[in-house]
């Protein structure tokens, strides 16, 4: 029901500001976020690889014991903070690349036309 009611007022909001074409005024766009899937991914690699160094370097004296139960621990940790890292990586990176599309790259592409433009709101 929550949900419901939440799709229903995001489905009004974007009525209100139907984003169009400059060129041909179709509304068939779609949005590239070229450096938005970019900084996504890129920002994913980076923390997933910081996260897992981090884990290393703080679980080193641990693995240095060489019992198994730390090994696995170990393991384990260095299996979360990759995912934790790589998380944030992804939505920090989603962010910066939003950022830039928004304002850098011509973020728009038309569907009916082809013709691509920056979908900066004046
Ligand atoms: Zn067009």
């Amino acid at each position: 029901m929550h949900d419901l009611a939440l799709e229903h007022e995001w489905d009004d909001g974007l009525m209100d500001v139907t984003p169009r074409c400059p060129k041909c005024m179709s509304p068939q766009l779609e949005a590239r976020n070229l450096a938005r899937r970019f900084g996504g991914a890129i920002g994913a690699l980076a923390g997933t690889t910081s996260g897992v160094l981090l884990a290393l370097g703080s679980t080193k004296s641990g693995v240095l014991k060489g019992s198994v139960g730390t090994l696995l621990c170990t393991a384990a940790g260095v299996v979360i903070e990759g995912i934790v890292g790589g998380a944030t990586g992804c939505i920090a990176g989603s962010k910066l690349g939003s950022a830039i599309d928004r304002n850098v790259l011509h973020n728009q592409h038309c569907r009916a036309c082809g013709h691509t433009f920056s979908d900066k709101t004046p």
